[in-house]
């Protein structure tokens, strides 16, 4: 194909039926199936996020969005695109910043990020403009003369999603982007990231389970768990899920007073962690237990409380269940 594909979808950026894929077991072992029958509709213009905890199947379900990995069964189209049979359109639709950066590793952050621009078929001075554009938009000008592989690992992701936003592409898939990042980078990211869909309508399609970060930054979620959807909605729509229930976060300065009947009944039900333990409840509860816990000898022994209305993590644990809850 020497044409980028033409448009051939209205409205949709990305639509997923019945995918599944099972990586094969060593000989004589079961294989594991990490896609088993996914459905997603991604709109153009959107940021949307895969959201669940380590092995539900988030990284399999992008690699073959992404044409590297060929599904056994289902369909896969970008932009009205057939991936699977077409396999070389993902690579001009969409831009992919996975979880390692090996093959730039040896360049320049400058350079790995023309070189980009180049294999995307921008010429020697578009792509050195651009890419001199995206470093700077990135605050990456001091670091831009070393090697990725000299940098620290916050850094070297910076620099890799520099050079992903190079030689623009309609969709934006990111696995992780953060990962090790300082909150001046993390920031960075967000807004390059919202200035694109803004100003030129990109679609983001990003993997997380860091769950503070997609709840400010999604349009939209998907929870994978076991190679399913189990839930996809705005993540206000996931969050009346849990509408009523509260959170209460106490943590203690020291040991818990289990000798207060209150603290000592909720022993049993508070997820504990270290001195930190938490509560979900109703919100009369919830003032109830504030009461008890603010008075007398538990406050003495009281570093620090929160009461919080419910979370994306809160609503994906009442859907999930069985998982210890994502990472914040
Ligand atoms: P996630 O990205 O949500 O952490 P993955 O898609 O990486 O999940 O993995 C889903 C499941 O498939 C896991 O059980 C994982 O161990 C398994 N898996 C992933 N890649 C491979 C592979 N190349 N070979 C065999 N099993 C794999």
């Amino acid at each position: 194909m020497s044409e980028a594909p033409q448009d051939g979808d209205g409205g949709q950026c990305c639509t997923v039926r019945g995918l599944v894929k099972t990586y094969r077991g060593a000989r004589g072992t079961d294989g594991v199936r990490a896609n088993d029958g996914i459905d997603l509709d991604v709109r153009r213009g959107e940021i949307f996020g895969l959201l669940g905890p380590n092995g539900a199947g988030k990284s399999t379900l992008v690699r073959q969005l992404t044409g590297l990995l060929r599904p056994d069964r289902g369909s896969v189209h970008l932009f009205g695109h057939d991936v699977v049979a077409h396999p070389e359109y993902a690579a001009r639709l969409l831009a992919y910043l996975g979880q390692e950066s090996s093959a730039l590793d040896e360049l320049t952050v400058a350079l790995a990020a023309e070189t980009t621009g180049r294999l995307r078929g921008l010429s020697r001075s578009g792509a050195r403009a651009e890419a001199a554009e995206v470093i700077t938009e990135l605050g990456l000008e001091g670091i831009a003369a070393r090697p990725l592989a000299k940098l620290s690992g916050g850094q070297r992701r910076l620099a890799c999603f520099a050079a992903a936003l190079v030689g623009e592409r309609p969709l934006l898939v990111l696995d992780e982007p953060t990962t090790g990042m300082d909150p001046v980078a993390r920031r960075a990211v967000w807004s390059a990231v919202d200035r694109r869909r803004a100003e030129r309508g990109t679609t983001v399609l990003l993997v997380t389970h860091n769950v503070i970060e997609a709840e400010t930054v999604l349009d939209r979620v998907a929870v994978i768990d076991e190679g399913r959807v189990i839930a996809c909605d705005t993540p206000g729509g996931l969050k009346a899920l849990v509408d009523g229930d509260v959170r209460l976060d106490l943590v203690w300065r020291d040991e818990a007073p289990i000798g207060v009947p209150a603290v000592a009944e909720l022993a049993d039900r508070a997820e504990r962690t270290g001195r930190r333990w938490t509560v979900r409840t109703t919100p009369e509860q919830a003032r109830e237990l504030v009461a008890a816990v603010t008075s007398g000898p538990a406050l003495a022994a009281l570093d620090d409380f929160t009461l919080a209305t419910p979370s994306l993590e809160d609503a994906y644990l009442k859907l999930g269940g069985r998982h210890q809850g994502l990472a914040r």
